[in-house]
């Protein structure tokens, strides 16, 4: 998962003549249940040796919005228990809150 962020990090970084990064800036979601703290331990032992090995990291979370397939009601859980507080049903679909991405990343350019 951090190979892939950092992965991502490079191509940003190739495609914006980006030569050095300072930061990278990461979303993830809660529903992936990673803890921030261990992706931070990760991220710093994997930027070795990349374009991010001098990088410092900013975690955002995002919260878990579900949507009910019944009655298309919209909420986020309030606790481990997913079902749609309207209508009990408990198959919703998660719309937001399981992804994690590179949202931006800062650096310095070949010309600067
Ligand atoms: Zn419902």
């Amino acid at each position: 998962m951090v190979e892939d962020v950092l992965r991502i990090v490079g191509e940003v970084a190739r495609v914006n003549g980006i030569s050095r990064i300072d930061k990278v800036n990461v979303v993830i979601g809660e529903y992936l249940m990673v803890k921030p703290s261990l992706f931070e331990f990760a991220f710093m032992a994997a930027r070795e040796g990349t374009r991010a090995s001098g990088a410092g990291l900013t975690i955002e979370t995002e919260k878990v919005e579900l949507e009910c397939p019944g009655c298309r009601h919209r909420y986020s859980p309030q606790n481990i228990n997913f079902n749609c507080p309207r209508c009990s049903n408990p198959n919703p679909a998660i719309i937001k809150g399981k992804e994690m991405y590179v949202k931006s990343i800062e650096g310095v350019d070949n010309c600067g």
